[in-house]
C-alpha cells in the first residue's frame, strides 16, 4: 500500500489517480485544511494532522505501508514570509514526524514534493539540479532543509528518497476528475479564469518591466498529469532500489511569459481577459525554466502534455465544471 499525504490536494489527487491506474493500492492521509473531501480518491482515507505523532503511529500500525509520497505542505511564498513559524510547524515538524514514524515501522521509500523555489533567483537558465540553491523565501528554505535531511536519513538510517522539484504545476486531469482548487487562489491560470468569469474585476499583471522580451515574467508551466507520472516513476525506482537519495527538476524546459499565458487563455476560452498592469510582486524572479534532462535520462520521464494550449484548455475544462456560472 502506498501512503499519499495531501492526497486530497491538487497534485496529490492527480497522483492518487495515476497510482491507482498503475495498480497500486493507495491510502490517502489529509487533514482537509486545504484538500477537498470529494477529491480524495484513495482506496482508503485517514483524516489527521502530521504534526500529531499518535495519529501517525496509528496509521502506520494499521496499514502495510511500502512507501510514502509526501504532498502535504504549505506552499505559498508570500504567506511563508508573513508566517514563517506556520511553515516550520507544518513543513518541518510535520515531515520530521512522518519520517520518524516511517523509520519506527521500517518504511524506507519516500518521495518529497520539492520546488523550484530551492534555487532562489538563479543565474543559469535552464536550471539544472546542480545550480546553486539559495532560496529567497521561507517556503523554499523549508523544502531545501528537508532535502538535506533526506540525505542524512539515507546515510544514517538507509532511508531511500527522491525529491521532485516542481516548476509551475498547471492544467487538470484530462478526464476532468480533479484539478486546481485553492482557497485562496493565488496562481496565474485559475486567476485568469476568475477574471474572465467576472469573479474578480480583472487580473493584475505583476510587472511588465522585467528583462524579458515582452517585459513579463517567464515560467516553466508543467502539466499536473506529467508531474503525476514522474511520481509513479520515482516510486518504482525506489521500489527497485530503496537506498537512493536523488533530486530531479520537473518542467517542460520551455518558458512562457505572463503575456503569452494570457494570449493562450483568451484563445482557449474564446473570451477576453480583463487586465490591469500592476507593480512587480516582491520575490518574483524574472525567469525560471527547468532543465529536466536528468529526469528524462534517469527516470525516463518525458512530459506528454507540454503544450501550453493543452495545459490551459484542460485547466479551463476543469474550472467550468468545478465552478459553474450562476
Ligand atoms: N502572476 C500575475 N498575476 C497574478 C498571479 C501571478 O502576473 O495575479 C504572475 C507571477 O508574477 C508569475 C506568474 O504569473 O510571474 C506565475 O505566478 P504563480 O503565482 O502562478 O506561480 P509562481 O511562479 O509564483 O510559483
Amino acid at each position: 500500500m502506498i501512503l499519499v499525504t495531501g492526497g486530497a490536494g491538487y497534485i496529490g489527487s492527480v497522483t492518487t489517480l495515476a497510482l491507482k491506474e498503475e495498480g497500486f493500492e493507495v491510502l490517502v492521509v489529509d487533514d482537509f485544511s486545504k484538500g477537498h473531501r470529494d477529491l480524495a480518491f484513495g482506496d482508503r482515507l485517514e483524516e489527521g494532522d502530521l504534526r500529531d505523532p499518535a495519529f501517525l503511529e496509528g496509521v502506520f500500525s494499521r496499514y502495510p505501508v511500502e512507501g510514502v509520497l509526501h504532498f502535504a505542505a504549505r506552499s505559498l511564498v508570500g504567506e511563508s514570509m508573513s508566517d514563517p513559524e506556520g511553515y516550520y510547524d507544518v513543513n518541518l515538524r510535520g515531515t520530521l514526524n512522518l519520517l520518524a514514524t516511517m523509520r519506527a515501522h521500517g518504511v524506507r521509500r519516500f518521495v518529497l514534493s520539492s520546488t523550484a523555489a530551492v534555487y532562489g533567483d538563479p543565474t543559469e537558465q535552464p536550471i539544472s539540479e546542480e545550480a546553486p540553491k539559495v532560496p529567497t523565501n521561507t517556503y523554499g528554505e523549508t523544502k531545501l532543509f528537508l532535502e538535506g535531511a533526506l540525505r542524512r536519513y539515507r546515510d544514517a538510517y538507509g532511508m531511500g528518497s527522491v525529491s521532485l522539484r516542481y516548476f509551475n504545476a498547471a492544467g487538470a486531469d484530462p478526464r476532468c476528475r480533479t484539478g486546481e482548487h485553492h482557497v485562496p487562489e493565488t496562481h496565474l491560470i485559475p486567476l485568469i479564469f476568475d477574471a474572465i468569469e467576472g469573479r474578480r474585476k480583472h487580473l493584475t499583471l505583476f510587472g511588465e518591466d522585467y528583462p524579458t522580451p515582452d517585459g513579463t515574467c517567464i515560467r516553466d508551466y508543467v502539466h499536473v498529469t506529467d508531474l503525476a507520472q514522474a511520481h509513479v516513476r520515482a516510486l518504482r525506482r525506489l521500489l527497485e532500489a530503496p537506498d537512493r537519495c536523488e533530486a530531479f527538476n520537473l518542467g517542460n524546459g520551455d518558458g512562457h511569459s505572463v503575456r503569452q499565458v494570457l494570449q493562450v487563455a483568451e484563445k482557449a476560452t474564446g473570451r477576453p481577459v480583463p487586465l490591469e498592469v500592476g507593480p512587480r510582486r516582491s520575490g518574483d524572479p524574472s525567469r525560471l525554466v527547468a532543465s529536466s534532462r536528468k529526469a528524462q535520462e534517469v527516470l525516463g520521464w518525458v512530459p506528454e502534455h507540454g503544450d501550453l494550449e493543452d495545459i490551459v484548455s484542460t485547466a479551463w475544462a476543469w474550472y467550468i465544471k468545478r465552478f459553474p456560472a450562476d
